[in-house]
């Protein structure tokens, strides 16, 4: 047994725990002190709920001595994103528009979450309402990379994948839209998984874009994933996109790890120029185990991915412009009433309130969207996007005709400094060029791990996409690397992080 529980991946502490080795209340409070040793320097969490957390191990502690039958994940604690709603926990997508609100419900997946009798230790920092690849965005502070405190730990979800990189939780939920759970998956040195569109159910998920969003795993290993996976997926009548077929057999194919004839297809346009030395280096060598455990490698085109990028930044913000619009500051949330105005109109007030709630950002998007929506523009922008949305879908359908999954870097470059990209919009959109194919088509992918790039010693994430529904293919890929790699390093990647209890610095806050 470990000594340090926080050090235990999830699967570790489900056998500790069924084993009554530990206890969940020793298993949360373990984390609990991590995040209090830790959580100043790197801000992973915008809320931390120790009592409900304690309570909900208390009550699984309970119930496992009375003899019931239990999850086998019950009493391993969990981080959620602050984008999914919790009932009676504080929930504001990391924008000011929502602060304070207490959602008087739960989301599905926080609902199968606890029927797991999993304790929820906390909320997790994010961009606002979901969009960027820093957390730069959020309205309150950013989060620290826990590789390196002067480095961003990828966006949206960089509080979930802080969190978990930083032992302060062993799992996380997250999501992605365009690569939010990959792309911090990627620089934090974690693994990311984004479910088939309709995986996990989107009841109670602030939306961003509605045809993109997707919850999923944030872990330190590939089973831990696939274990998550199955508490989460599976249809929900409370979402009507949700698919019906049972949630793939996740957990075996993790288990199993068999690569033997599977055929890679690497993406000829997800690969090379425009990636960094040390991203590409550790991506072909990914490659190169992954030949090495039995699988071939076959060379793919999908030419439209190189419009993939701006198909995205019109469909997600068109979809942006309309969920946000229930911001109004009449049903819940903030309410500003404007400067030296008695009797100002409802419209005056809206106005006023999503002024001062959002933040440039979120506004960029909004108004981008509602131009293109606009209907002198409808066609030859939101329309011309929708069409390349499907070409999109038919180069993934091509491809995977002579592959069963693809591979490609997660992300071009390892985690950039705080500042580096914040004038540039597009230059921070960039970061996504390799995750927002798969979000556009609806088809799973997953980031792991494959090494830290030379040039800076920074973590490197492999990306695998698989076809809708075959979830699985993600799963035997990403544990067949991780068993290779893990062993060729000498043990997990994460180990050779700095201490973070041996560091001195400021709390985000003062980054601003
Ligand atoms: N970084 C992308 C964006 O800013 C993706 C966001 C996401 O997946 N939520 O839109």
């Amino acid at each position: 047994m470990t000594t340090d529980l926080t050090r235990s991946t999830a699967a570790e502490l489900a056998d500790l725990l069924t084993r009554r080795e530990v206890s969940a209340r020793e298993v949360t409070q373990a984390h609990l002190d991590r995040t209090r040793a830790v959580d100043g320097p790197v801000h992973a969490y915008l809320h931390v709920d120790e009592e409900g957390a304690l309570a909900a191990a208390a009550d699984i502690d309970a119930r496992r001595a009375g003899g019931e039958e239990l999850h086998a994940l019950a009493g391993v604690p969990i981080a959620v994103k602050d984008v999914v709603v919790t009932k009676g926990l504080p929930t504001t997508a990391g924008s000011r528009i929502l602060q304070g609100w207490v959602p008087p419900y739960d989301a599905t997946l926080v609902t199968r979450l606890r029927a797991a009798g999993m304790p929820i230790l906390g909320k997790t920092n994010m961009d606002e309402f979901a969009m960027g690849s820093s957390t730069e965005h959020s309205a309150y502070g950013p989060t620290r990379n826990p590789w390196d405190l002067g480095r961003i730990p990828g966006g949206s979800g960089g509080g979930s994948a802080a969190a978990i990189a930083s032992f302060q939780a062993p799992l996380a939920i997250g999501t992605d839209t365009g690569g939010s759970i990959r792309q911090p998956a990627a620089v934090t040195g974690t693994v990311g998984t984004k479910p088939t569109y309709g995986g996990v159910s989107r009841y109670g998920l602030i939306a961003m874009a509605s045809s993109l969003d997707q919850a999923g795993p944030c872990t330190r290993t590939v089973l831990d994933a696939a274990l998550l996976h199955e508490v989460i997926g599976g249809h929900d009548v409370m979402d009507s996109t949700s698919l019906t077929a049972p949630v793939p057999a996740v957990v075996a194919a993790a288990r199993r790890a068999e690569v033997t004839g599977l055929r890679i297809g690497i993406v000829r346009e997800l690969t090379g120029e425009g990636f960094q030395p040390g991203v590409q280096a550790r991506f072909e060598e990914a490659v190169a185990h992954l030949v090495d455990a039995g699988a071939e490698v076959v060379e793919v085109s999908c030419p439209s991915f190189t419009s993939a990028l701006a198909a995205y930044y019109l469909v997600m913000p068109s979809e942006v412009s309309s969920n946000l619009a229930k911001f109004d500051a009449m049903r819940y949330g903030l309410r500003v009433w404007p400067e030296g105005v008695a009797d100002a109109s409802a419209e005056q007030v809206m106005a006023a309130t999503r002024d001062a709630g959002f933040g440039d950002e979120v506004k960029r998007r909004i108004i981008l969207g509602t131009y293109a929506l606009s209907s002198g523009y409808y066609d030859a922008y939101y329309g011309s996007a929708q069409k390349v949305r499907t070409l999109i879908a038919r180069d993934f359908a091509a491809a995977f005709e002579v592959a069963d999954v693809l591979v490609s870097p997660t992300s071009p470059t390892t985690a950039f400094a705080f500042g580096e990209k914040m004038s540039d919009p597009l230059s921070m959109y960039m970061q996504d060029i390799a995750t927002i194919p798969a979000n556009l088509a609806g088809v799973p992918g997953m980031s792991v791990p494959s090494g830290l790039a030379d040039e800076d010693g920074l973590p490197v994430g492999f990306q695998i996409l698989a076809p809708a529904m075959a979830d699985e293919r993600l799963y035997a890929v990403g544990a067949a690397l991780e068993a290779r790699l893990t062993a060729a390093w000498g043990g997990p990647l994460l180990a050779r992080a700095q201490d973070l209890t041996a560091q001195s610095i400021a709390p985000t806050e003062a980054l601003s």
